[in-house]
């Protein structure tokens, strides 16, 4: 073997080398591409209700995983305020109904409300939720307890709630203070609703800035409430009693 056809060979298998580098694919992003999403191929055939065992994941990408996946808030966000009432016994029902306090909703809600959150800390606040996916167990239990639809979806019907296209909210300032809406949450009676007219203008501008800012990113609003806001369209999802796991 002379010089220069073994400088040759050792090149040559240099370069070889060096392509099978390059073109091997990253293994966490195959990893990533693989994961399978249980509770996206389970949707009952013969009602409208999907049926989930367990929460399996908790995906934390938004390309990996379809819009309807439910997942939770803060793995998205730590930039939302929290005072879940029904998972407290501080609610109407003077009950608590939720295990522990989380906030799942379909990705695509998720997607809307990071939008409508940035929006409103370019302006100094913050969303804070009081309630966000609702099981339909829960909302079983929380309809034997009040059955009066005036408070209460009926659950053969179910709400954007149970689909998890809706979230109770208001607007906290950056110290978590919440700004005047007139109302408490879950205040059943005519001042909650957006038409109600007889209100201080702060509270008023208030509201403004809570509708206006949802509104914008793609949520409607739920005439007697006005901390509901429902996803536009969500009312096509099915109605859920996927259950999350409590620590
Ligand atoms: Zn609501």
């Amino acid at each position: 073997m002379n010089k220069s056809f073994l400088f040759l060979s050792l090149f040559l298998a240099f370069v070889l080398f060096s392509c099978s580098i390059h073109t091997k694919k990253n293994p966490k992003t195959e990893i990533i591409n693989t994961i399978i999403y249980p509770f996206e191929k389970k949707e009952a055939t013969e009602s409208n209700i999907e049926i989930v065992n367990s929460q399996e994941l908790t995906p934390k990408l938004f390309e990996s995983i379809a819009d309807t996946s439910f997942v939770n808030l803060k793995d998205y966000s730590s930039d939302f305020f929290y005072d879940m009432k029904y998972a407290t016994n501080d609610n109407f029902l003077k009950i608590k109904v939720y295990d522990c306090s989380e906030c799942y909703l379909r990705l695509r809600t998720i997607k809307a409300l990071l939008k409508a959150n940035e929006r409103f800390m370019n302006k100094g606040y913050h969303i804070k939720l009081f309630d966000c996916y609702r099981p339909l167990d829960v909302q079983k239990k929380m309809w034997s307890i009040i059955s009066n639809p005036d408070y209460v979806a009926n659950p053969k019907k179910g709400s954007i709630h149970n689909r998890g296209g809706a979230v109770d909210i208001t607007l906290v300032d950056s110290n978590g203070k919440e700004l005047d809406m007139g109302t408490p949450f879950d205040f059943f009676g005519i001042e909650s609703s957006h038409e109600f007219e007889n209100l201080s203008e702060e509270v008023k501008n208030n509201r403004k800035l809570l509708k206006n800012g949802m509104i914008r990113a793609n949520f409607r609003i739920f005439d007697s409430e006005w901390w509901h806001y429902n996803l536009k369209n969500a009312k096509k999802d099915n109605l859920s009693n996927f259950k999350w796991i409590c620590d």
